[in-house]
């Protein structure tokens, strides 16, 4: 089944209604064997190529959500597919008993981008919020202070879904049913007294999104994130960043936290990273470097060459093309778009917001927002939506021509909502 899809993969839509057929099968496939904790559209994806992606039935998308602001270089990106091949002829894991060279190039890269002084690999960005909450309360411990445990997060934030990583998030859709969920104390977003009031001797750490992603793209108040590096510093914990979603360039930053010239004591970063390859990462202060000393944490898949690898193509290619300093010029282009097309749907989009290639149309309380997603989808164009918000999360290498081709789309796709 598999290989016949592969072997056909189609090209255009003359052939269309034969693969239909193919589609249909994969999904029954799908309904009969995958778990069903997703609700996808009956759409298998079977290739891609910079921001178009092509179904099983041969239709074509122009992608511009990027697999949650996760394809950096867009898909197939030729450099980034040479450096895994390259690597995966070479050695692919070798796990953390022996250093890996492309690892140590791509640490030494990290360190330098973040301004931080080491970095501690993850498969994930859950694994990596993990990793940095094990990082604050241990390095607590190891001080004598085992008692500086809670860490104050915000309403509506999004942090993973493992057990640690669910209990900083502060969103009820994810953590309904898998209470207690323990030592976290949330506050409302962009609140400095808030934040104040939770502050006492028993707070490890402040964890917080430099913009909120999957809470519907709101980005930290100005000078917010300033506030809470003051309010750390000041009760003796610590502030942790969570650049899952901001982190590799996507707000015209490498970090979002750089675009407001704050220093997080440590940063998640995952998603981006590898391009689609999965790899996550904990990037620590020099303050936090003897927090888990050999032993104390690790994974056997952390850090793998294979992974590394994608990762160092990726920070290659983001380099050579100034796609972090595009993701903010396109970043100014796609606001303004999208200020276009809220003014023309004043009934179904509230406003717009986001900062660089992260940014949404917020729909009104009343529209069906799985509707609009669907019309979207029938103009050709595969968004995702984030705490009732239409999320545009495009690779970092997409074009000006794309970014309007897609407006229009969107614009057409409300127009007949
Ligand atoms: C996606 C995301 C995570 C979780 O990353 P996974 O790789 O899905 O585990 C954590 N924090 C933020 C801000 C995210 O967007």
């Amino acid at each position: 089944m598999k290989s016949a899809v592969a072997a056909d993969a189609p090209s255009g839509i003359g052939c269309a209604r034969m693969s239909n057929a193919v589609q249909e099968k994969l999904v029954e496939l799908a309904k009969a064997s995958l778990y069903p904790n997703y609700a996808q559209p009956p759409i298998v994806i079977v290739r891609g190529r910079g921001c178009d992606l092509w179904d099983a039935s041969g239709r074509q998308y122009l992608d511009l959500f990027a697999g949650i602001a996760v394809n950096t270089l867009g898909h197939a990106h030729p450099r980034l597919v040479s450096a895994i091949a390259t690597q995966a002829a070479s050695v692919m894991h070798v796990s953390n008993y022996y250093y890996n060279e492309p690892n140590l190039r791509l640490a030494a890269r990290l360190c330098s981008l973040t301004g931080l002084a080491r970095v501690l690999f993850s498969n994930s960005g859950t694994e990596a919020i993990e990793a940095m909450l094990k990082l604050a309360r241990r390095h607590f411990y190891v001080r004598g202070e085992q008692d500086r445990y809670r860490v104050v997060a915000f309403d509506n934030a999004f942090h993973g879904r493992t057990m640690g990583s669910l209990a900083v998030t502060g969103q009820p859709k994810y953590r309904d049913g898998f209470g207690p969920l323990l030592g976290v104390t949330h506050v409302p977003f962009g609140d400095v007294s808030a934040v104040r009031a939770a502050m006492a001797p028993d707070v490890a750490a402040i964890l917080v999104e430099p913009i909120q992603g999957e809470g519907g793209v709101i980005p930290a108040p100005p000078g917010f994130l300033a506030a809470l590096r003051a309010t750390a510093d000041e009760h003796g914990a610590l502030l942790l960043g969570d650049e899952v979603q901001t982190g590799v360039g996507r707000t015209g930053a490498f970090l979002g936290f750089q675009r407001e010239g704050v220093v997080p004591d440590a940063v998640a970063l995952a998603k981006a990273m590898g391009g689609g390859f999965p790899i996550g990462a904990v990037a620590a202060g020099e303050i936090l470097i003897g927090a888990l000393p050999p032993g104390s944490h690790g994974s056997t898949f952390a850090g793998n060459a294979l992974a590394s690898a994608a990762a160092l193509a990726v920070l290659d290619v983001i380099e050579e093309e100034g796609l972090v300093e595009g993701a903010r010029t396109k970043g100014e282009h796609l606001a303004q778009g999208l200020t276009e097309v809220a003014s023309r749907h004043p009934t179904k989009i509230v406003t717009s917001r986001g900062v660089g290639l992260l940014q949404a149309l917020v729909l009104a309380p009343d529209v069906a927002a799985a509707k609009v997603l669907g019309a979207v989808r029938e103009e050709g164009v595969l968004l995702t939506l984030a705490g009732g918000a239409l999320r545009f999360s495009p690779a970092l290498t997409i074009t000006l021509e794309e970014l309007d081709r897609g407006l229009a789309c969107v614009d057409r796709a409300l127009a007949k909502c």
